[in-house]
């Protein structure tokens, strides 16, 4: 009878089409009728068939949202609730007419369709307002995840419940809560109390990145833990959002703070701290037998705490020197016919399986626990790529998508000097709402197979909430579309939804959201003089405020500009000096500041010759060498030159044949990413037709800190044409990563003084 009634309303609303909705996720079928619905500030409501906790989410939810009354008393249009049966998991509609239909088909399908309702609703100068319309919607995948690491850094019990409530506002139905790593015992274990008392707390915690050299440490004791009855409040507040947690117990690796607790239970005994780099270590949980028994009544007690049904193993970043050189490991590797170590944490893996899917849980892992033979139920989560969950799929194991690429939050959102120190990456929100959690390369008859996706939220450098929110807004918003709808708007639509209607949203609920997507784009080409760029707005339909102020010669100057206008801004190679733009850009609903320096020097906006050509991954052309702006740290794709060669030939072209003084150029190290200071650096100058050597020798000093280095090389001949030929390493030395291989050489910038 609803079906029928369903289809009458669509009828109906034959004159309108589909629009964009301002709803995200977007729904599967929105129709809005050129009518509205007006209110001030109560909705009659009757929540007959509804559970308490519905009750209280929609009223909460109205409250927040809106500020929006809702009750049986009310005067306002009514809202009717009804129950749908034979439809799909967690489908619901809402019609919207002279009174507000709601259609569920679950608790969550309801929650989700008021949550949807308050979107749609506009609090205008005139009252509320809500275009009478035809809502039609279900999500695409069952596992829509964001995972938390409260391992390397601590969030409180009423953050994390904030990271809760504003995901479930998105339709996120998982949290992955990462609750144990080398840094960090984040849960407290009734059987085992120093898990808590010594494995929650770190004496020293690295300052800047990983790979800033020399590395120094905040010498301050960090942590912090969730006692049990934390854990019930966080579990039961997450339920009453639909919102089910996954915990996270890392085994074998990423062990260090259980081990710094119980040394008993790693393969040499050795006591040692909780650790305060990041990173991957050698000590991992020993295999032996008294191990696994520790570490299943460890899981007897999260299973007690956690009602959801995957208990997340970890499984990765294990390496296997100590299982190699452990009598203990050895002697269970030989007891159980096991060829190798990788044979052996299968074995270890498949020991929890076991144990888990007998308490009637299901095992998940990282997808390295498909190294040495998947255990026969547990379900893989696919993070270095894609590969690995199209290889548990195919052997008909459940899947959920977080590949690097696309859901790794922790990664840089943007290319301004003003975003926050991440870890590295490079994921905007545009390559995340690219994402498609089923890769074209499964057969289709595994589809079933991949559960949904994931981003993940690593905290090695989030050290505070704000951060958090930083990170992951807005492009969790991105990630739910991709996890929700059948099919996505464009992302020029999204954006401007997510512009127009989500971020004010998310202002409201005090959410630090990044502003990345309002960064100018700021175009540069080679001019007469030196280079010029245009500063042209992010957004192709909204005109921009640009103020703007440059500092040279040690003054500020205000400078005007107009975007429409399509002004350029010239930098004369002969100024030489240093110039500081700062912009701030505001649109509609934000403003966000900005600034570049640009060094200018008798090589600016100079003609390159690559005759070694870069990498096609680092080759962002033959300007950027030459743009006047030195690349940065941390870095990121675009802003230096990489080669993976171990010569490297350059020519560049002065313009003009006189004397210059000395030729600067500045290599990166970065040694975790293969890449390394060259050992050999040549310059030559073109004197009838022929190259010649200098003879002058080559100098270096380091800038900004040790990780780039600048040699410099007196020019004692007067030139026009320069050629530089650069040696790298013939391999990566042993003890370091990637030993063997050609090393990554990075380059920028070239600069020419007089
Ligand atoms: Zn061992």
């Amino acid at each position: 009878m609803k079906c029928v009634l369903v289809l009458l309303c669509l009828v109906t609303f034959n004159l309108s089409f589909t629009q964009v909705s301002p709803i995200i996720p977007t729904p599967v079928v929105y129709k809005e009728l050129n009518e509205t619905l007006n209110f001030d500030g109560e909705l009659l409501v009757s929540f007959a068939g509804l559970s308490t906790n519905l009750e209280t989410q929609i009223t909460n939810l109205a409250r927040m949202y809106h500020g929006i009354q809702l009750s049986i008393y009310s005067s306002g249009p009514k809202v009717l609730f009804k129950k749908l049966e034979n439809v799909i998991q967690d489908s619901y509609s809402i019609n919207v007419s002279n009174e507000i239909v709601v259609s569920y088909s679950s608790e969550a399908s309801c929650f989700y369709a008021f949550i949807s309702l308050m979107q749609l609703i506009e609090n205008t100068s005139s009252g509320f307002q809500l275009k009478k319309c035809f809502v039609k919607d279900y999500p695409k995948f069952s596992w829509r995840g964001l995972h938390l690491d409260v391992s390397r850094h601590f969030f409180s019990v009423e953050e994390v419940k904030k990271f809760i409530d504003l995901m479930s506002l998105y339709k996120f139905n998982t949290f992955h809560w990462h609750l144990t790593d080398d840094q960090g015992w984040r849960i407290e274990i009734k059987n085992f109390p120093k898990l808590a008392e010594i494995g929650a707390w770190r004496d020293s915690t690295i300052n800047d990145h990983y790979s800033t050299k020399p590395r120094t440490y905040s010498y301050k004791k960090y942590g912090g833990f969730y006692t049990q009855e934390q854990i019930k409040e966080v579990v039961a507040y997450a339920s009453s959002k639909f919102v089910t947690i996954v915990p996270e117990i890392e085994m074998p690796g990423h062990s260090r703070a259980a081990l710094a607790a119980y040394p008993e239970y790693s393969c040499t005994g050795i006591q040692q701290g909780v650790e305060g780099l990041w990173g991957v270590f050698d000590d991992i949980f020993c295999s032996k037998e008294e191990t696994i028994l520790f570490l299943q009544k460890i899981l007897d007690e999260v299973i007690l705490l956690f009602p959801g049904k995957y208990i997340h193993v970890g499984g990765d970043e294990a390496p296997k020197t100590r299982w190699e050189k452990c009598t203990n490991c050895q002697k269970v590797m030989h007891e159980n016919n096991l060829k190798n170590e990788h044979q052996l944490q299968s074995y270890f893996i498949q020991r929890m399986d076991k144990y888990l899917t007998e308490k009637g849980r299901k095992l998940i892992g990282w997808d390295e626990i498909l190294e040495g033979g998947l255990s026969s139920n547990a379900a893989v989560m696919s993070w270095r790529g894609i590969e690995g969950g199209v290889e548990a799929a195919s052997q008909e194991h459940e899947v959920v998508m977080t590949p690097g690429s696309h859901c790794y939050f922790d990664h840089y959102q943007g290319k301004g000097r003003n975003e926050p120190l991440a870890i590295g990456g490079f994921t905007p929100l545009e390559k995340v709402y690219e994402f498609n959690p089923i890769p074209n390369q499964l057969n289709k008859k595994y589809e079933p197979y991949i559960l949904g996706g994931q981003a993940n939220v690593w905290t090695e450098y989030i050290d505070d909430f704000e951060k958090v929110e930083y990170m992951v807004y807005p492009r969790a918003l991105a990630l739910s579309q991709a996890l929700w709808c059948a099919e996505k708007p464009s992302f020029n639509e999204f954006k401007n939804v997510l512009i127009d209607k989500h971020l004010p949203f998310l202002k409201k609920m005090n959410v630090h959201y990044a502003k990345t997507i309002f960064s100018p784009k700021i175009e540069w080409e080679k001019s007469n003089k030196g280079v010029q760029f245009k500063i042209k707005s992010n957004e192709q339909e909204e005109i921009y405020e640009v103020e703007s102020s440059k500092y040279r010669n040690k003054k500020f100057s205000k400078m005007n500009f107009d975007v429409s206008k399509d002004e350029s801004v010239e930098i004369n190679r002969s100024e030489k000096d240093q110039i500081n733009y700062t912009y701030c850009l505001k649109s509609k609903n934000d403003s966000l500041t900005t600034q570049f320096d640009i060094q200018a020097t008798h090589s600016l906006g100079i003609p390159v010759k690559y005759i070694t050509q870069p990498s096609s991954s680092y080759n962002s052309g033959n300007l950027t060498l030459v743009d006047g702006q030195h690349g940065s740290l941390p870095w990121k794709r675009n802003e230096w030159i990489g080669f993976d060669t171990t010569e490297i030939d350059i020519e560049i072209d002065l313009l003009k044949k006189q004397k210059y003084n000395q030729l600067n150029i500045s290599f990166l190290s970065d040694e975790h990413s293969w890449i390394h200071f060259p050992q050999q650096i040549e310059v030559f100058y073109l004197d009838k037709e022929k190259w010649k050597h200098y003879s002058s020798s080559v100098h270096f000093s380091y800038l900004q800190s040790e990780q780039v280095r600048s040699f410099q090389v007196a020019l004692n001949k007067p030139t026009r044409h320069v050629r530089i030929k650069i040696k790298s390493l013939a391999e990566i030395p042993a003890g370091f990563p990637g030993a063997g291989h050609i090393p990554w050489t990075f380059i920028d910038e070239i600069e020419v003084v007089k």
